[in-house]
């Protein structure tokens, strides 16, 4: 299996040491949550730009967002956070939104 591959890679370039396992595992961790999630800079930037683009206008109620607290909304949960791929919506909005279609 893919993850104890990967627990095995991590455990052998530790070698043995506790405080460089936690920082390979951190490290890991970090990173993988980027590649799906991207960076803080590049959602930022991009939260920015939609919020720019659509007039910093809710893409659930219409309504007018600050730009601090507003979120991105994937259309697609599988795919990544791309101008394409994301809508901004308010953190209320998002939260009705999730719960009507069954998130939690
Ligand atoms: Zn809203």
């Amino acid at each position: 299996m893919l993850l104890a591959e990967v627990k095995a890679m991590v455990m052998d370039a530790a070698g043995g040491d506790p405080v460089l396992l936690f920082a390979l595992r951190r490290r890991l961790f970090i990173r993988l949550m980027y590649w799906e999630r991207g960076t803080p800079a590049e959602r930022t930037k991009l939260k920015a730009a939609k919020h720019k683009a659509l007039s910093g206008l809710c893409a659930i109620c219409g309504e007018l967002m600050d730009v601090e607290g507003l979120e991105s909304d994937r259309t697609d949960a599988l795919d990544s956070y791309t101008a394409e791929n994301t809508r901004l919506v308010h953190h209320a909005c998002h939260r009705q939104d999730q719960e009507a279609k069954g998130f939690r």
